[in-house]
């Protein structure tokens, strides 16, 4: 029996794994969308199904298992949908795999009562442990009430009482542990995941990010023959800045022309920072009009606009732009990046200040 328990266990566990993979970046939460919910109901009501099938027979019409961990697990981390929904699926299976025995009847009753009697409790926002005891604590004397009516053995009925509320709470406190783990390692995967693709300065994407998606836009832009442009980008004379005023301003500096370059540009482009003071921005499916009146603007916009210092010192910086426009200015997809940076060069070389297309 104790066998049949660790077993039971391992399969939980294994199966929490692959939840919190299947719900990836999401993790098990209440604001989950309803799709999901009823997704992640399906998940915990086929766990618990498994776990039925692998139960430990008592008496030919009395098994004992762990099927009201999932439900709990559920209900605690995804709210009362999945609760109820993962219920009703292990209540169903269990009547018609077992027969419409009374134990089979009280027990399903009985797990649908679960997540409606533990709704109220998780709403008031309690500590997770807090769930977690109050949710097991309600399961095991709903299962121990079950084990009073049905084991007719005194003797016999007050083990099985025991060793289902102790193996429950153990592999429960097991759980908890495992799930805030999971839940841990989720929340740690998606900052990273999204830091490796931000620049933490100015939160723009970064120089990976804009090669990924520069990429994909080229690629969507030859296949669908669409329109094209792209700016490179870069603070004249930016040295100045750090010399005089110290790296720490000029990194105040930098933020704020993110800020800048994110007011100025369309919904649709993708600005990056791809390095030190120079930045770039995909414009899809715009052509070379439309992107020199854009380019335009930045370029005045930054000029006019005073960048407060740390003290409340007021400076005036300006950049450079160089254009590539497809098909407008160059022909091939495959050298707008090479053109945007020649033209940005010249633009630099002819004073600074200014916004260059390639022709
Ligand atoms: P140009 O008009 O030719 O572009 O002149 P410039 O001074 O802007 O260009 P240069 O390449 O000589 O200098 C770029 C400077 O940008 C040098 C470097 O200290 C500074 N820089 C690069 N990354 C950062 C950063 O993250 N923070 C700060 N504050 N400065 C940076
Ligand atoms: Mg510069
Ligand atoms: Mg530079």
């Amino acid at each position: 029996m104790f066998r049949d328990f660790v077993i039971n266990a391992g399969m939980l566990i294994a199966f929490l794994s692959m939840c919190y993979q299947i719900f990836g970046s999401t993790g098990l939460n209440h604001k989950l969308p309803m799709q999901l919910k009823f997704k992640a109901g399906f998940i915990f009501g086929i766990m618990g199904i498994i776990l039925v099938e692998f139960s430990v027979k008592i008496t030919n019409n009395l098994i004992i298992d762990l099927r009201i961990l999932p439900i709990l697990i559920a209900s605690i981390y995804g709210g009362f949908i999945p609760g109820i929904f993962s219920s009703l699926i292990i209540a169903v299976f269990r009547l018609l795999r077992f027969g419409f025995s009374e134990a089979a009847i009280f027990a399903s009753i009985s797990i649908l009562l679960l997540p409606v009697l533990t709704y109220p409790l998780f709403r008031k926002q309690k500590p997770l442990h807090k769930k977690w005891i109050y949710g097991l604590l309600l399961s095991e004397a709903f299962v121990s009430i079950a084990y009073a009516i049905f084991i007719t053995d005194p003797m016999y009925r007050v083990l099985i009482i025991f060793l289902f509320c102790s193996v429950s709470s153990l592999v429960a406190f097991a759980l908890y542990h495992y799930v805030g783990y999971l839940e841990a390692y989720t929340f740690a995967f998606i900052r990273y995941k999204q830091e490796a693709n931000r620049d933490f300065l100015t939160g723009l994407n970064n120089v990976r990010q804009f090669d990924a998606v520069y990429n994909n836009v080229i690629g969507a832009a030859e296949i669908s023959q669409k329109k094209i442009s792209l700016f490179f980008l870069d603070i004249d004379f930016f040295k100045k800045v750090n010399d005089t005023y110290g790296h720490k301003e000029g990194d105040n500096v930098l933020r704020t022309l993110g800020d800048i370059l994110r007011q100025n540009c369309r919904e649709m482009d993708i600005i990056s920072r791809n390095g030190g003071e120079e930045f770039s921005v995909i414009l899809p499916d715009c052509e070379y009009t439309l992107a020199a009146d854009i380019a335009e603007r930045l370029r005045s916009m930054v000029q006019d606009t005073p960048f407060l210092l740390s003290d409340g010192t007021k400076i005036n910086i300006t950049i450079s732009i160089g254009i590539a426009s497809y098909p407008d200015k160059v022909s091939d997809l495959n050298v707008l990046k090479e053109k945007a940076d020649e033209a940005l060069y010249t633009a630099k070389r002819s004073g600074r200040n200014r916004v260059v297309s390639i022709e």
